[in-house]
């Protein structure tokens, strides 16, 4: 298996382009991943022969364009492991996922006086909508702070959850350290003080196998271009009973039951939370993406990261002047790696190792509470993908090598 994904590149013509004069290097896999021919191929083949709206029509176009996009979700419970399809909600991303579950759910069960518990390693999306809803509505929004190794402070987390909590918000994955947290003891925790549990999985869809009803989590949010597949499509998965409860936050077309002069029914979950047409062929390439996957094997995926981690690390760790966030275990880096070289911009970095043909991140990533208890205001970040190779690694160490020499 792993010699097959060595073999992969040929599915990602875009790799074999030149950035700069210098053969492309892409590590920025964690802002979004690039996508592979068979998945480009399912959404072309879609556009071009299966074209219609779904739930709309009555005609043989129209209700296969449906069959797929329905049978997509299924895919998606099983690939999960949710109990049933209903608990997906299709959305335009993972940002839009959270986003819902804090206007719609957040809004239904906190009251003035209540806790939100989040942790200080959050993306933006999932600590702004929080941060949104606890203003609204008198509570208190509290964070979950860093271990002296940068991991989550579990101690910190059992202090701060109590029975005045009612919704914990967390990262599965950081997208900035890599590390990956304990979601089922969490669950556990969260469910003893009867609140609930949000997980932010944008990070951790695209490294390991999740298991909805194994973590026992109330909600979880995903998006497809983070994992092979196109922009514009995301996932939310809510318990069924929470769903059911939740009222829609967006109203149009597809998402009603009837509609008078005066009044409308919604749909049942989760079509009451899909108004107006969806992104058709984004949740046909999500499901290509998905397939792409499962051919490769999620847990062959990881071991080629944590390999190329293993490769990585004691090179950048051996340049002077560069300080790694995150474990020094290369498993525990979910293929991302943060780092600065002293007394040069993250940005600078960046745009010298563009000027190599590497494409790597710099800034704050949409983290800046962690950014500040990093004590930094940026960092560079370097994120590898299954498709990445032993070499790569070796160029990349060269070349921040390079930059630096050029910015003494
Ligand atoms: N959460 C994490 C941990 C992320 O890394 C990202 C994107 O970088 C997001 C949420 C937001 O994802 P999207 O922009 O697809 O909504």
């Amino acid at each position: 298996m792993i010699n097959y994904l060595q073999n992969l590149t040929q599915d990602f013509p875009i790799l074999k382009k030149k950035i700069n004069g210098e053969p492309l290097l892409y590590l920025d896999n964690a802002a979004t991943s690039q996508t592979p021919t068979p998945v480009l191929k399912q959404i072309r083949a879609f556009y071009q022969n299966e074209n219609a709206n779904v739930h709309r029509g009555v005609y043989t176009l129209a209700n296969q364009a449906t069959e797929k996009y329905e049978r997509v979700r299924e895919q998606v419970a099983a690939f999960i492991h949710a109990p049933n399809a209903e608990t997906i909600v299709y959305t335009r991303s993972t940002t839009e996922s959270l986003n819902l579950v804090a206007s719609s759910f957040g809004n239904l069960v906190v009251q003035k006086g209540d806790e939100i518990l989040i942790t200080i390693m959050e993306h933006h999306s999932n600590l702004i909508p929080w941060q949104q809803l606890a203003k609204r509505k008198g509570a208190t929004l509290k964070y979950v702070e860093l271990t002296s190794d940068q991991t989550l402070d579990m101690a910190d987390l059992r202090a701060k959850l109590t029975s005045r909590t009612k919704i914990v918000a967390i990262t599965q994955t950081s997208n900035v350290l890599g590390v990956t947290n304990p979601i089922k003891i969490i669950a556990r925790l969260v469910h003893e003080q009867h609140a609930y549990l949000v997980v932010d999985a944008a990070q951790a869809i695209p490294h390991q196998t999740i298991d909805v009803s194994d973590l026992n989590v109330d909600f979880l949010a995903f998006s497809g271009h983070k994992m092979l597949g196109p922009t514009g499509i995301g996932v939310l998965y809510g318990k069924a009973g929470l769903l059911a409860a939740m009222p829609p936050i967006q109203y149009g077309g597809e998402m009603i039951a009837s509609v008078s002069r005066t009044e409308a029914k919604w749909q049942n979950a989760p079509w009451k939370f899909e108004a107006g047409t969806p992104n058709i062929g984004g949740v046909i390439g999500l499901g290509a993406a998905i397939s792409y996957y499962q051919k490769l094997g999620v847990a062959e995926v990881r071991q080629k990261e944590t390999q190329l981690m293993a490769s990585l690390l004691p090179q950048l760790q051996a340049i002077p002047g560069v300080t790694i966030y995150g474990s020094p275990k290369p498993a525990e880096h979910a293929g991302i790696v943060s780092f600065n070289v002293a007394n040069i911009h993250p940005h600078d970095m960046a745009t010298g190792l563009d000027m190599l043909g590497i494409e790597v991140r710099a800034g704050h990533h949409c983290a800046q509470p962690l950014m500040a208890a990093l004590g930094v205001s940026a960092t560079v970040r370097a994120s590898v993908s299954f498709y990445n190779a032993s070499e790569d690694m070796e160029r990349f160490a060269w070349s921040v090598e390079r930059v630096k020499e050029f910015f003494e």
